[in-house]
């Protein structure tokens, strides 16, 4: 089984690189934004909570996206492995997602860093925003605030990980297939 958390700031690619691992290891894609998007559409309970703190770039509290991940990795029991795209975002979730890999017999396998400079990432970003239909892309200033919580709250699961020798970092600029052969190669030389 390999279990992947793919890690990153926002807009360094995680979701694009994802999809194209997800074809070739046969892995499992979780992204929380994703699942988080998909509840506030259907405009659930679980949306709603979600909505306040997504709109202003913060993040929603660890015991909800906890309860969500841990529903959706329960929900599909059957398959090869995981690639985490979103999640582990605090030391809490990770604590949380490592209890949680122990419990179906199996662990993270690695996590590999995307890594892209700041003026890269909200240049990104505000370009998605044109065509993503995402508010939390179209806001300079929201999209300032994510990486600041991002270097603040998230960036200490990377160490999480490399003090369990599992952290890697690649680098996150270059075309999609240069940054899609880096991975692989770590994936093929690290975990699999
Ligand atoms: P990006 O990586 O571009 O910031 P995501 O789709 O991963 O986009 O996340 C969008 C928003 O969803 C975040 O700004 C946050 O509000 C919420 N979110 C996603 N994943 C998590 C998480 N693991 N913990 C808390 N909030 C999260």
């Amino acid at each position: 089984m390999i279990n992947l958390i793919l890690f990153g700031p926002p807009g360094s690619g995680k979701g694009t690189q994802a999809a194209k691992l997800v074809q070739q290891y046969d892995l499992l894609h979780i992204s929380t934004g994703d699942l988080f998007r998909y509840e506030m559409g259907n405009n659930t309970p679980l949306g709603q909570r979600a909505k306040s703190y997504m709109e202003k770039g913060e993040l929603v509290p660890d015991e909800v996206t906890i309860g969500m991940l841990r529903n959706k990795v329960e929900a599909n029991p059957d398959v090869e492995g995981y690639i985490f795209d979103g999640f582990p975002r605090t030391i809490p979730q990770a604590g949380a997602l490592d209890n949680l890999m122990k419990e179906l017999f199996t662990e993270i396998s690695g996590l590999i860093m995307l890594d892209v400079d700041d003026d890269e990432i909200v240049n990104r970003i505000l370009e998605r925003g044109k065509s993503s239909g995402r508010p939390d892309d179209n806001d300079e200033t929201i999209v300032r605030k994510r990486i600041e919580i991002y270097r603040s709250e998230t960036t200490p699961v990377f160490d999480f990980y490399a003090a369990q020798g599992k952290a890697h970092k690649v680098n996150g600029i270059g075309s999609i297939e240069a940054i899609f052969d880096r991975l692989c190669k770590v994936i093929e030389e690290t975990m699999d």
